[in-house]
């Protein structure tokens, strides 16, 4: 068994950006599972199939394959073989994981290559449901959040320094209606583990939520 870390929190909390940080300072594999339900969720677009229609996105998963690698450390998504990594962080694709993320043939698909990354090397994995449900006995748990107005100020930063046209209300409105949709999901729902640090960084800095997280880990 490795040793494993897993970070849950809502959308825009920064999981990933403090993930990736703690990898590094501790030489963990950083795994993000949102990518991976971003992956299925381009060959449900691809499909034209409806996020409403459970039976139809559960027939799609049986011929999605979705795998991951590295390239100089950063994580790859390959859907049915092909390199789907740059196409993951659209709103659209978002949406469309985050809908689809509710269905259990969509979870079932995706827990086994989760569990079986954890199983034989040192990872830090973020998501929703890995120190509750994919990875119960993790060796620390950290439930990462931030208040709804920080999140969507650093989503509104994130765009506009892209140079993308965006509207700080309807990005909290957006977060407010993912937080509703991932907590209250009957399968795998959004909470803090019993046994989770929670971790606030509405107004921490990214170094020192790094820092105070390295500091519960081997
Ligand atoms: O974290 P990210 O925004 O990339 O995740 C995309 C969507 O996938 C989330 O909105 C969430 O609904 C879903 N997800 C999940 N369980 C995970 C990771 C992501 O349900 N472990």
């Amino acid at each position: 068994m490795g040793y494993n870390v897993a970070i849950d929190g809502p959308a825009g909390a920064g999981k990933s950006t403090i993930a990736k940080l703690v990898a590094k300072e501790k030489g963990y594999i950083y795994v993000d599972t949102g990518a991976m339900y971003r992956g299925l969720a381009i060959h449900f677009l691809k499909k034209g199939v409806s996020a409403d229609d459970k039976e139809a996105v559960a027939a799609a998963c049986r011929d999605a394959e979705v795998t991951i690698g590295y390239e100089d450390g950063i994580q790859q998504v390959y859907l049915n073989g092909e390199n789907v990594t740059s196409m993951l962080r659209t709103e659209e694709v978002g949406n469309m994981a985050s809908r689809t993320s509710a269905i259990p043939a969509v979870r079932e698909k995706l827990l086994e290559l989760q569990r079986s990354l954890a199983r034989t090397q040192d990872v830090i994995m973020d998501g929703r449901d890995i120190g509750t449900n994919i990875l119960p006995d993790a060796d620390v748990k950290i439930y990462l959040t931030a208040s709804v107005e920080t999140r969507a100020k650093r989503r509104y930063d994130e765009l506009r320094e892209k140079g993308e046209a965006c509207d700080l209300e309807s990005i909290a409105h957006d977060i407010r209606e993912r937080d509703e949709r991932d907590m209250t999901r009957e399968i795998a729902p959004l909470k803090q583990a019993e046994d989770a640090v929670l971790v606030d960084s509405s107004d921490m800095t990214i170094q020192e939520v790094v820092d105070k997280i390295c500091s519960y880990c081997k």
